[in-house]
C-alpha cells in the first residue's frame, strides 16, 4: 500500500519500502513506503492548504460527514477486520470489535456537532463577551500497533470535528488498516489534505511531525520511553501534547466479590489482544479468603484457552504483534524462572509445534508468589502474563497498588460501597472501574497520571483539547 497525502496514494521520496508481516505466520502480507521527514513536510503542506476550507465549514457539516464516513466503514467492516487480524494478530472477533469501536467514536463526536460550542458572558455595565473555540490548525498523531484503528478514531474524530486537519503516523507493524480506513473516509467526502497518513519509522517520520513548525499539537500513544522523547521534542518547540503511555493496571478482588464474574473479568482484562493493551489487567490482587478458589478457577479457564491464528474462528488469543514483543516476554519469563521471582502456575513459554513455529505465539501465563521487586510488578508487562498477589486487607492492597510508577486504570471487584469509595479516593489512576475492567467507551475521558501520561482523550472535553479559546469583549 502507498501513503495517503492530499487524497492520493504516494510512495516515499526515499523510494524505500518496509514489509508488513502477519505475526501468526511470518508471511509478508504487504509493504508500505519508508517515509522520511521530506514526506512529512509534503503532508503538512497539504494539511495546511486544506485547513482554511475545512475549518470554515460548520461543525454540523463536518459532523454529517463523520456520520457518513462511519457508516461506510461499518459497511466494509468484514474486510477491514480481516486485514487488521492479518497485520496485528488479534482474533477476528476482537478486530471486528475494534473496527466497530472506531465507528462508535466517529459517531459520538459527530453527535456533538449539534451542540453549541462557546459561551456568552454578560458583564453588566462593562459589556458582553463571546467566547469561541477555534480549531488549532494542523495536528499530528502518532499511533502504536496494539489498537491502531481504535486509537486512530480517538485522535482523528475530535480533531477533525473541531475543524483541524491532521498528519498521522501509524506504527510500522500495523499501518495497513489505517491506510484502508483513510481511503474510505476520503470516499465518504473528506476533502483531500484533511487527513494525511505518512508511514515510516518513529525516529524519522514521528520526530518530523513533532518538530514541524506548522504542527500545532501532537497526540501520541505508545511506550513511556518514547513518550519521554515526544515530550522533550514537543517541549523544545513549546507545543501542546497529549501522551497516552503505558500502564500496569491492578485488579483488586475483594472477599465479597462475585468470584465467577471476577474470573471472567481477569481473563478478558489480561488476555484480550494477547495482553497488549495499555489498560490490561497487569497485576491481580486477590483477597486471601477467596484466593484459593479464585486462582484455581482462573487457572482452569486459562488452560482451556485456544491460542492460534486470529483468522481461525476457534482462536481466543492470537500471537504477539512483533518479534521485539516476543523476545521481551521470553526474556522476562527467563528471568522469572532463573531468579526465582515467582511460581509459574500455568504457561510461561512461547508456544511451539505445528502451526505455531513461524508466529509469535506465547502461552497465557499465571505467576503466583511474585517477589515484590520482580519486573512483573514493577514494570509494564505488555503481553499475556498475569502476576497474582494475595492480600489480607485493603490498606495493604492499596499501598502495593500505588507503589507502581504508573497510574492509568484500576478495577475493584466488590459489592461494598465503602470499599469503592476508599479505592476511588486513594488509588492513583485516571479511571477506576467497579466490577469491570478495560472498557473505554468514547463518552468517558481516558488517560493516566504519574508515568502513564498527561492529557485526556475521549469525552466531550477532548474536543476542546483540539481548540483554542478566543474571546470577543464588547464594551457597549
Ligand atoms: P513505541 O512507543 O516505540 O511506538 C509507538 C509509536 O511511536 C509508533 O508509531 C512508533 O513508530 C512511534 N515512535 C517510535 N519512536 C518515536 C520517536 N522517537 N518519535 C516519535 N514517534 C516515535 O512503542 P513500541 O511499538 O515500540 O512498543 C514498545 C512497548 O511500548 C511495548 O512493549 C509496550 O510496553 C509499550 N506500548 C504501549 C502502548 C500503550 O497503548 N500504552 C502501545 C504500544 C506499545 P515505529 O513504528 O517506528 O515503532
Amino acid at each position: 500500500m502507498y501513503m495517503r497525502i492530499n487524497g492520493v496514494e504516494v510512495p516515499s521520496a526515499s523510494a524505500e519500502w518496509r514489509d508488513v508481516m502477519n505475526p501468526a505466520t511470518g508471511e509478508v502480507i504487504d509493504r508500505v513506503p519508508d517515509g522520511t521527514s521530506g514526506d512529512v513536510g509534503v503532508a503538512v503542506e497539504s494539511a495546511e492548504s486544506a485547513f482554511q476550507k475545512w475549518s470554515e465549514k460548520t461543525t454540523r457539516e463536518r459532523g454529517v460527514l463523520l456520520f457518513h464516513a462511519a457508516s461506510m466503514v461499518r459497511d466494509d467492516h468484514k474486510h477491514l477486520a480481516r486485514l487488521l487480524t492479518m497485520e496485528q494478530g488479534k482474533p477476528l472477533r476482537e478486530a471486528t470489535d475494534e473496527v466497530r469501536g472506531f465507528c462508535n467514536v466517529l459517531e459520538f463526536y459527530a453527535g456533538l456537532s449539534s451542540q453549541p460550542a462557546g459561551d456568552a458572558v454578560r458583564l453588566g455595565s462593562q459589556g458582553d463577551c463571546m467566547v469561541l473555540h477555534e480549531p488549532l490548525g494542523v495536528c499530528g498523531a502518532i499511533i502504536p500497533w496494539n489498537m491502531p484503528v481504535l486509537i486512530m478514531g480517538w485522535k482523528t474524530a475530535p480533531a477533525l470535528l473541531a475543524g483541524n486537519t491532521m498528519v498521522l503516523k501509524p506504527s510500522t507493524t500495523a499501518p495497513l488498516t489505517i491506510l484502508s480506513i483513510s481511503a474510505i473516509l476520503e470516499k465518504a467526502g473528506l476533502p483531500p489534505g484533511v487527513l494525511n497518513i505518512v508511514t515510516g519509522s518513529g525516529g524519522s517520520t514521528g520526530e518530523a511531525i513533532i518538530t514541524h513548525p506548522s504542527v500545532q499539537k501532537v497526540s501520541f500513544t505508545g511506550s513511556c520511553a518514547t513518550g519521554c522523547r515526544v515530550r522533550e521534542l514537543a517541549g523544545s518547540c513549546n507545543k501542546d501534547v497529549v501522551l497516552e503511555l503505558g500502564g500496569s493496571d491492578p485488579m483488586i478482588v475483594m472477599d465479597d466479590a462475585d468470584v465467577q464474574k471476577a474470573v471472567e473479568g481477569a481473563l478478558r482484562g489480561r488476555f484480550y489482544n494477547a495482553g497488549q493493551i495499555c489498560t490490561a489487567v497487569k497485576r491481580l490482587f486477590v483477597h486471601q479468603d477467596i484466593a484459593g478458589s479464585f486462582i484455581s478457577q482462573l487457572k482452569v479457564r486459562v488452560e482451556s484457552f485456544h491460542v492460534g491464528n486470529g483468522l481461525d474462528p476457534q482462536t481466543e488469543m492470537g500471537p504477539l504483534n512483533n518479534l521485539q514483543q516476543y523476545d521481551t516476554l521470553s526474556g522476562i519469563m527467563k528471568s522469572v524462572k532463573e531468579n526465582g521471582e515467582g511460581t509459574i502456575l500455568t504457561g510461561g513459554s512461547p508456544v511451539k509445534g505445528e502451526g505455531y513455529d513461524n508466529g509469535y505465539f506465547f502461552e497465557p501465563t499465571l505467576v503466583g508468589d511474585v517477589a515484590e521487586d520482580s519486573s512483573l510488578l514493577t514494570g509494564e508487562i505488555f503481553g499475556p502474563i498475569l502476576p497474582v498477589v494475595v492480600f489480607h486487607d485493603l490498606d495493604t492492597a492499596i499501598s502495593k497498588v500505588n507503589r507502581s510508577p504508573y497510574g492509568l486504570g484500576t478495577s475493584v471487584w466488590t459489592r461494598d460501597l465503602a470499599t469503592v469509595k476508599r479505592v476511588f479516593q486513594d488509588v492513583h489512576a485516571g479511571i477506576i472501574w467497579v466490577n469491570r475492567h478495560v472498557t473505554v467507551p468514547p463518552e468517558i475521558p481516558f488517560g493516566g497520571t504519574k508515568e502513564s501520561g498527561t492529557g485526556r482523550e475521549n469525552g466531550y472535553r477532548a474536543l476542546h483539547g483540539y481548540t483554542r479559546t478566543k474571546t470577543l469583549f464588547l464594551g457597549w
